[in-house]
């Protein structure tokens, strides 16, 4: 069996030494595209072999590149291979129909089901708990305020506020790395079925009555109704205005981001406070956000990033790859390739199935 490594525009390296290891490990035969070992931050040591891209392409039985550019390319795959990568169906749909055209099976791993058994292949949550980790770095670092208390001979400096809106992974991740700095931390969420979660973190729930129920939309948040949107809006501008930092991550799949931080929000808070949108890409829950700028809006920072895991490239190369290996095991069975399209995994995930 033969796995091939295709580089791409993506900073992230797909395929880190100690995981060519378990590769080998488990008889595959590892090949490398050579700007993927040119790119990366660590030597390699054990069995790579270095292709040439359209040797990959051509010859491997799994491929795998963070993305590819066009599909065309994938026309000279061999009939049976898997190609895998992050296509997004759900931003795209037409790309399920175009890849009906290829003789590759095609696996999209944004599309793996958010389950306990899936946990270890799940890139969007290795990625977002980054994301989330580093929001919080950058905002302490462009606040012009310390985050923890401090009692101090000059006087005592009360603890900075960060609002964290949206509670899913990058959220969560958000509200442990603001409370170990000492930060006073508030949480709004549409999905009402976190507040346990948050407070357990120790920061506070901020609650608005009559959501609709997301019980049945495998944990994802789902549209709102016009009056529980206007009830939200109040009660978010409420918490904005005294917060030091916002921290928006809400997100509602394949569509656009919901508007939380209106810009006569941002033009409540105070002088020197700082947002991080990290929706910004899919158009931003701030008003005033601009995606992968840092604007000075006013006096208030605001910054739109939706990629901030690229700013930690390590561990999400060491995530990533790691993501990637647990997923390519689940076709396997005795060391050949079994497309098991029973398999919960593997039918929520491809796209094109030969
Ligand atoms: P996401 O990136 O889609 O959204 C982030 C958060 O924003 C979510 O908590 C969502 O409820 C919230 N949100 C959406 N619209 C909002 C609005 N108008 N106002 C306020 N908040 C809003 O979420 P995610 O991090 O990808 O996680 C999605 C779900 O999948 C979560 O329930 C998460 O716990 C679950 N999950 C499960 C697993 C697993 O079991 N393997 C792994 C990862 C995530």
């Amino acid at each position: 069996m033969i796995i091939g490594f295709c580089s791409s525009s993506d900073p992230k390296c797909p395929i880190i030494s100690s995981v060519v290891a378990k590769y080998v490990k488990d008889g595959w035969t590892v090949w490398i595209e050579k700007q993927i070992i040119d790119n990366s931050a660590e030597k390699y040591e054990g069995s790579i072999e270095i292709k040439s891209r359209e040797e990959i392409l051509k010859n491997a039985d799994i491929i795998y590149a963070n993305n590819f550019p066009s599909l065309t390319e994938l026309s000279s795959c061999k009939t049976d291979s898997i190609v895998i990568s992050s296509f997004k169906p759900f931003e795209n749909p037409a790309i399920v129909d175009e890849t009906k055209k290829l003789s590759c099976h095609v696996a999209s791993m944004d599309m793996i089901p958010r389950t306990t058994l899936a946990q270890s292949m799940d890139i969007l949550s290795s990625m977002s708990s980054i994301a989330g980790y580093k929001a919080v770095l950058k905002a302490s670092d462009l606040l012009p305020k310390y985050f923890p208390m401090l009692m101090t001979a000059a006087g005592t400096i009360k603890p900075s506020t960060v609002l964290i809106l949206g509670a899913g992974v990058a959220g969560l991740q958000a509200i442990a790395t603001a409370k170990r700095l000492g930060a006073r931390v508030e949480v709004f969420d549409v999905r009402k079925a976190v507040k346990e979660e948050v407070q357990s973190l120790g920061a506070s729930f901020v609650e608005v009555e009559g959501s609709a129920d997301s019980s049945s939309a495998g944990g994802y948040a789902v549209q709102q109704t016009e009056e529980y949107l206007q009830k939200q809006k109040a009660k978010i501008a409420e918490h904005v205005k005294k917060a030091d930092v916002v921290i928006s991550t809400a997100q509602l799949r394949g569509k656009k981001a919901p508007i939380l931080v209106t810009k006569e929000m941002v033009d409540s808070m105070n002088f020197g406070s700082v947002i991080i949108d990290l929706a910004s890409s899919s158009g931003g829950n701030c008003e005033v956000s601009k995606d992968n700028e840092t604007i000075n809006y006013n006096g208030i920072t605001i910054m739109g990033n939706s990629a901030l895991e690229n700013t930690m490239i390590k561990d999400a190369s060491f995530l990533l790859s790691n993501n990637i290996y647990n997923y390519v095991k689940t076709f396997v069975k005795d060391k050949a390739i079994n497309i098991d399209l029973g398999n919960e995994i593997i039918k929520g995930s491809i796209i094109n199935a030969k």
